[in-house]
């Protein structure tokens, strides 16, 4: 918890960040805390108007969501309502400290934490540490959901990206798109590659809402505290899902290391390099590759 750092991103959006911070693990042994999180750095997001604040994914632990709630508290937050951007571990550890506050997710995400639950809970599942217990959502809906947030009038808008649940929160007056695991900065993390063509066309959807200020949950705390990522984000996703899928037949792409496949984007300043990647980019290969 020494690394968790509140970022005031904008006005009305907070960002509780943690990791990213070398040599700083969560715990020791291999866990999914560290390797799919903290590593690469993770942060949960809160907008907030009039007293109300949406929580937009509940943080790697209790103990981080629990500081997220006190802090939302000590801002004279009244009324709470959490959305889940999609069920892997690291964003719904923290659910338990929001007891007794509306959880609402997409239906796929709801059916994915109920399917997995006992092993989520005995740590079986994906390893440690266990959650226990795996507050599951009390609201659901699928495609889309429109939300007001005091002054503020948001959608939620479900995906198949990255996940096959996953939900985004847009406010269009604003620009402004909270984008969960869809997109990342340096590459998004393959988990589904069979899904490929989906994730491309819903990535082509998140671009024509035309978003200015797009926040991911792995992204670079330096950029989330001044105002996020500009729509190059979404491009870059889309050229480096398009690079895997040519790396199933064209072996010399296959052996060229992460900051080259994305030198276009990185040029152009849509994503920034951050060497632990590389690592991610090896596992999503083996995944594309079916190895
Ligand atoms: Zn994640």
């Amino acid at each position: 918890m020494k690394h968790l750092r509140i970022l005031e991103c904008a006005p009305g959006v907070i960002a509780y960040y943690d990791g990213r911070v070398p040599d700083y693990r969560f715990m020791p042994g291999p866990n999914w805390v560290d390797d799919g999180a903290i590593s690469l750095g993770i942060a949960s997001y809160v907008l907030e108007s009039e007293n109300k604040a949406l929580v937009y994914d509940t943080h790697v632990s209790v103990e981080h969501a629990k500081f997220i709630r006190a802090d939302l508290a000590r801002r004279g937050i009244t009324e709470i309502t959490v959305l889940l951007s999609h069920w892997h571990l690291d964003h719904v550890a923290g659910t338990e400290a929001f007891a007794g506050c509306e959880i609402i997710s997409t239906r796929k995400t709801s059916q994915h934490l109920s399917a997995h639950k006992a092993g989520i809970e005995d740590g079986s599942f994906h390893g440690p540490p266990a959650i226990k217990p795996l507050i599951l959502p009390t609201r659901t809906f699928e495609g889309e959901m429109e939300f007001t947030l005091g002054r503020r009038k948001l959608k939620f808008i479900e995906a198949n990206i990255h996940s096959d649940d996953a939900a985004l929160v847009w406010c269009a007056e604003e620009g402004l798109l909270l984008a969960g695991d869809t997109m990342e900065d340096t590459v998004t993390y393959v988990g589904e590659p069979e899904h490929f063509e989906t994730h491309l066309r819903d990535l082509d959807r998140l671009w024509a809402l035309n978003p200015q200020f797009i926040f991911p949950n792995h992204g670079d705390p330096e950029i989330i505290a001044v105002g996020g990522y500009g729509k190059g984000l979404i491009k870059a996703q889309g050229q480096y899902i398009r690079t895997l899928m040519r790396c199933r037949t064209d072996a010399a792409l296959r052996a060229k290391p992460l900051h080259e496949l994305i030198a276009g984007p990185l040029e152009m300043g849509w994503v920034n390099y951050f060497a632990p990647y590389e690592e991610v980019h090896a596992q999503n290969l083996r995944r594309v590759l079916g190895n």
